[in-house]
């Protein structure tokens, strides 16, 4: 493991190159074409091939190892946000209103960096590698649209998939994973609560909307205290409510939009149920139509698998020491659609902690002023690679010979780098 840190420090200054420049230059969405173009340079210069996605600029790149073994899939998001950068830092975006404010930035450049250290050790990697780069992780479903493109038809099955995400709350250069739900689901949506106008002095002759729209947003947090079990929450907040034009005016209608997040498919289909239940009803009682609607882009529960997350956290100890690779304590209620990936696939998320030093309250990921320690994207270097390198069965077998045939992880018994978090006060925050 230590041969693998001190070559990803070797490769760090570059790697910051490469996070600086797409830092600058932060693309959103499904259509990256600069970060795009940026990945498959760099992946020429080590003498990969990057293969481009058609609905979205993703890229894919295999590398081979001497002998057959397992299939790793190793991914990195690449899009930013839509919002203003306020750190001051010399290398800021370039571009008003946009931001990397997430770390996906940093991921691309340590999964770029990850390749470069595999490639270096080829003769160690057993089976192969897939390397990831997904646009559109913030909203925009990259994932599931590389999934619809193929991504486990072409270039899986895989025996073990991993992403990892930088955290700047996290102390710099720890990990951070558990077995099971990891993050939440995310399901946008908005109510629309329709009465009837009139004159603000004579609400009889109206159905005034307002009152009923303050009813459905209180009445959504008594549901969810009544309705969800206290050991598998879920959260509902209601963070826009949009109505009316001037004080002596009732309003037509109502809109309110908000987020639902749970961290079981059980909770989260009860609430989805019981929110457009609670909506109707109350709009009803007070002679007003209700309609819910959800937003498309929705992501599911993130679930790491068990044996997944324990060998995570085996490697992560082995790598930094078992008293930085810490069990997270509770899922983050932030969503990621690395989500559909782990449905169809074995694997895991970690987090990575990169909180810069010297600062008492970093700012968090989404903060406009969210900076990071660079010298933790060494650290995600090595566990990319790291994570490739040791395999989740017993042995390879040389090339050539037979079984191709995909079993899953009997090497995951033991987790000797799993420390039971008492440090982990710092829960990472992060994702969409
Ligand atoms: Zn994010
Ligand atoms: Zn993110």
């Amino acid at each position: 493991m230590h041969d693998l840190l001190s070559g990803a420090g070797r490769l760090l200054e570059g790697a910051v190159d490469v996070r600086r420049r797409i830092h600058s230059n932060p693309e959103l969405g499904l259509d990256l074409p600069a970060t795009q173009q940026l990945v498959l340079e760099e992946l020429d210069a080590i003498g990969l091939r990057g293969r481009t996605g058609v609905r979205c600029s993703s890229v894919v790149a295999q590398l081979e190892g001497p002998s057959n073994g397992p299939s790793t899939l190793l991914r990195a998001d690449m899009d930013a946000l839509e919002m203003p950068e306020d750190t001051g830092l010399p290398y800021a975006s370039k571009v008003e209103g946009r931001m990397h404010a997430c770390g996906h930035d940093a991921h691309v450049a340590m999964l770029l960096g990850a390749a470069r250290l595999l490639v270096e050790h080829r003769d160690r990697l057993p089976g192969r590698v897939v390397f990831m780069f997904q646009p559109g992780e913030e909203g925009h479903d990259g994932a599931r649209t590389m999934l619809d493109e193929g991504l486990l038809e072409d270039h899986g099955p895989f025996d073990q998939a991993f992403a990892l995400h930088i955290s700047s709350l996290l102390p710099s250069g720890w990990l951070a994973c558990r077995p099971g739900p990891m993050l939440a689901s995310a399901d946008e949506f908005h109510i629309t609560v329709t009465g009837r106008g009139g004159h603000a002095s004579m609400p009889h002759d109206a159905v005034d909307p307002l009152p009923a729209a303050c009813e459905i947003v209180t009445a959504l947090q008594s549901m969810v205290t009544r309705r969800v079990p206290a050991f598998d929450p879920a959260v509902v907040t209601v963070s826009t409510i949009h109505g009316g034009t001037a004080t002596n005016v009732i309003p037509e209608r109502v809109v309110l939009g908000g987020t639902i997040r749970a961290v079981s498919d059980r909770s989260r289909d009860l609430v989805l149920a019981a929110a457009a239940e609670v909506a109707s009803h109350i709009a009803a009682a007070h002679h007003c139509e209700a309609s819910f609607d959800l937003e498309p882009h929705s992501y599911p529960v993130t679930v790491n698998d068990d044996a997944m997350a324990a060998r995570v956290m085996s490697v992560a100890g082995a790598l930094v020491g078992s008293e930085r690779a810490v069990v997270m304590p509770s899922p983050v209620m932030g969503a990621e659609d690395w989500s559909y990936v782990l449905r169809r696939t074995p694997g895991a998320m970690a987090f990575l902690g990169a909180a810069p030093p010297g600062i008492a309250q970093p700012a968090p990921n989404h903060s406009n002023r969210f900076v990071i320690d660079e010298e933790a994207m060494s650290v995600g270097i090595a566990m990319y690679a790291a994570m490739a390198l040791s395999s989740p069965r017993a042995s390879a077998s040389p090339r050539a010979s037979t079984s191709p045939g995909a079993s899953t992880s009997p090497g995951a018994s033991t987790s000797p780098g799993a420390s039971t978090s008492p440090g982990a006060s710092t829960s990472p925050r992060a994702s969409a």
